[in-house]
């Protein structure tokens, strides 16, 4: 009997909507939940707040493999906990996007994180979202996703996240970082961000986050998976 969890890998450039949409899934069909941008950015806070040089590889990989980190969901956010300190805001700055993104190119650091990732695989099924979800970290996944959403709508999603979160932007740097952000990700050497070959696309532009989950919700009926109402 194949008792591997069954996961959900959902990928997709900033803004996609994929954390909210993979939130709604995983409480819908009371699975795990992987935030792992959310592991990238722990790691880019320890360098922040350790003055630590994008460059020094040794050391990312070293906070990486180290850093005390738990998750805990509530009914409307996950909240993040580093060396048991509540970091869930300190990790939704730009400067914090930013270097995560920017150390996301290192495969060391990447391999370092990869176990991490999968060590979130449990019973009864997991919701995991990134960039390279489907293509690397769980290749073997039940159903991928590729999101997206036009990038104006995706910089006007993020720019009122973050107003909510008392974080003072402006939309124009929003969408300039956002653009600069997906260009690294993009086209980084190591695990780019891409749909997997075998992803389903999924555009969200203009929909609510109910909607296009109810939409996935539909097509995993189809596959059968059980717990999906
Ligand atoms: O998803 P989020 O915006 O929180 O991720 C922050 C950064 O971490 C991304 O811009 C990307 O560079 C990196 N990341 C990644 N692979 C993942 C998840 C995030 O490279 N699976």
């Amino acid at each position: 009997m194949n008792t591997t969890p069954p996961v959900i890998a959902i990928d997709g450039p900033v803004g996609s909507g994929k954390g909210t949409i993979s939130r709604i899934l995983a409480r819908t069909l009371g699975w795990h939940l992987l935030d792992s941008g959310a592991l990238y950015r722990l790691v880019a806070l320890r360098m922040i707040q350790e003055k630590v040089s994008v460059d020094d590889s040794s050391t990312m990989v070293d906070i990486a493999t180290i850093m005390d980190i738990s998750f805990a969901n509530t009914a409307k956010e996950q909240k993040i906990f580093l060396d048991s300190v509540d970091v869930t805001l300190d990790l939704r700055t730009e400067e914090c996007g930013s270097v995560a993104s920017k150390i996301a190119s290192r495969p060391a650091l990447r391999a370092a994180l990869l176990k991490r990732q999968r060590a979130f695989l449990r019973l009864p099924g997991l919701v995991a979202d990134g960039r390279d979800i489907g293509s690397v970290v769980f290749p073997d996944a039940l159903f991928k996703i590729f999101l997206t959403a036009s990038p104006e709508e995706r910089a006007s999603r993020r720019y009122k996240q973050l107003k909510q979160k008392g974080i003072n932007v402006s939309l124009p740097d929003v969408l300039q970082k956002i653009t600069q952000r997906d260009k690294r990700d993009v086209n980084r050497k190591v695990a780019p961000l891409k749909a997997a070959s075998d992803a389903q696309i999924f555009d969200s532009t203009g929909a609510a986050p109910e909607d296009t989950a109810d939409k996935i919700l539909d097509s995993l009926k189809i596959l059968g998976i059980p717990s999906a109402n």
